[in-house]
């Protein structure tokens, strides 16, 4: 079976979603992008999402909620779709809430793109 190569970014500030959809789609990824929460779990649940990264602090529910939502999905491959959370929270304790809402990984802003790219391959090997 072909893994698919759709990445969903949860992110409310576009430059993010600009930076990491052409970083992104230079390794051949497709990018799915939502600026609200809501919208991206439900995103996550009708796409064929192969990745999810998420941000943090969003206008609507956090990224903890999502994390929490998609783990909790009757959409049950949600439940072990990779999650790396990607926030400029930087006060001790969110990597940890992070992890405990249900994300693998955790990134802290500003987004390195040499990371973004090593922290994606992880889960998600680039196209060939
Ligand atoms: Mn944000």
């Amino acid at each position: 079976m072909i893994q698919t190569r759709t990445i969903l970014y949860v992110e409310d500030n576009p430059d993010n979603t600009m930076l990491v959809k052409r970083a992104l789609e230079s390794r051949g990824y497709k990018l799915l992008d939502s600026p609200t929460g809501i919208n991206g779990v439900a995103i996550a649940e009708t796409e064929d999402v192969g990745l999810i990264l998420l941000d943090i602090n969003l206008p609507d529910i956090d990224g903890y909620e999502v994390a929490r939502r998609l783990r909790a999905s009757k959409k049950t491959r949600l439940a072990h779709t990779p999650i790396i959370a990607i926030t400029a929270n930087a006060l001790k304790g969110d990597a940890e809430k992070a992890l405990e809402a249900g994300c693998d990984v955790y990134m802290s802003k500003p987004i390195n793109i040499r990371e973004l790219w090593a922290r994606v391959e992880a889960f998600l090997p680039a196209p060939s």
